[in-house]
């Protein structure tokens, strides 16, 4: 390949490329590089354009470990579905951080759902018990079965329990589980709570869907779907009574899960931990069995860096991709 081509990765290619496993270690190794203070993030610009009710913005940042330079660029047209497009819109540039050439333009709306579930997986694998058999699902929408397969590869879960706002969603999640080889039944949100040892939040709710008197002593959750102001999955009294981690502690209490605990004085920001601390041994992680876990996935840029520079090793080891001379 010529130094100066642009390599162009298509949402197809990604997803002939990119595998659950190549997500996982890009952004198990990004939260750690984060940790090490050798990958940040940039601000995020996130505006409503008065266009086709339209939000548009851009997450950027910089990972020297990773050598990813970027920005994840795009956001939500409500009217897409209407179209036959996803509502959800994103690309990832990726430049040169040696010479700040232009290296990559990559589909991100697989990548974006691929690393989401990353970032969830990776919390169970370092914080849920080893010993977690039940996985409850709240939600289950697009998001939902990319976050189903891969927290199903962290521990040898025997049932799934699910509950969604859209009861008719349910049958298509419950297909997946099936193709898991996983039994599924749909409950209420009380008995998920009593019956599931990992719970993952991936919905689209302002106000909590699951209480904290509802859940098991040692459960594990991934709050997964608040990622903006004034959305919200889970009663902050289940934060107060977690060790909660977060991807970055500054989105955590401002458009995480977070946010509404911290506003609510029932937790410090000081008292939420990278999980890059836990993934480098910084921090011990789950310290007894019994102890009640929750990670707040906000969704950091780096992450979309991270799986775009994957994407874009293994397109150059399998010579995929359509390269443009600059
Ligand atoms: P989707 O539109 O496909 O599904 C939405 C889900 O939310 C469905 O399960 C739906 O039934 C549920 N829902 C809708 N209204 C609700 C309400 N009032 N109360 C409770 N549940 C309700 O969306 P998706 O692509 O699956 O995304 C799910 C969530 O994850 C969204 O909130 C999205 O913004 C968020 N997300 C987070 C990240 C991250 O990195 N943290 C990344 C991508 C998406």
């Amino acid at each position: 390949m010529s130094d100066a081509a642009l390599v162009i990765l298509t949402e197809d290619d990604c997803r002939a490329l990119v595998g659950r496993a190549d997500a996982f270690r890009a952004v198990e190794d990004v939260f750690a590089a984060m940790s090490r203070g050798d990958a940040y993030n940039f601000p995020v610009i996130r505006e409503a354009i008065g266009h086709a009710d339209a939000l548009y913005g851009f997450k950027s940042g910089f990972d020297r470990a990773g050598m990813a330079l970027g920005v994840k660029s795009g956001g939500y047209w409500p009217g897409n579905m209407a179209k036959g497009l996803t509502n959800h819109q994103s690309t990832v540039f990726l430049f040169d951080p040696d010479t700040g050439r232009l290296q990559a333009l990559v589909g991100g709306n697989h990548l974006t759902a691929l690393r989401t579930a990353a970032a969830s997986a990776v919390s169970i694998a370092h914080l849920a018990r080893k010993d977690a058999k039940v996985l409850g699902m709240v939600g289950a929408g697009h998001q939902a079965q990319f976050q189903l397969r891969a927290a199903v590869e962290q521990r040898a879960f025997e049932k799934v329990v699910a509950w969604n706002y859209h009861p008719d969603m349910l049958p298509k999640l419950g297909e997946v589980a099936a193709e898991l080889g996983l039994p599924f039944e749909a409950v209420d949100r009380e008995t998920l709570g009593a019956q599931a040892d990992v719970i993952i939040t991936i919905a689209s709710a302002n106000s909590a869907l699951m209480m904290k008197d509802w859940v098991k002593p040692g459960v594990h959750l991934a709050c997964m779907g608040t990622d903006t102001k004034g959305k919200q999955e889970v009663d902050p009294a289940l934060l107060a009574a977690a060790t909660v981690f977060t991807d970055e502690v500054a989105q955590s209490v401002t458009i995480g899960e977070a946010q509404h605990a911290v506003a609510a004085g029932l937790i410090a920001e000081s008292a939420i931990t990278p999980i890059g601390d836990v993934i480098t041994g910084e921090h011990k992680g789950r310290t007894s069995e019994d102890e009640i876990t929750l990670f707040d996935g906000t969704g950091v840029g780096l992450q979309d860096l991270a799986i775009a520079k994957a994407a874009l090793r293994l397109a150059e080891e399998a010579g995929k991709g359509t390269r443009v001379t600059l």
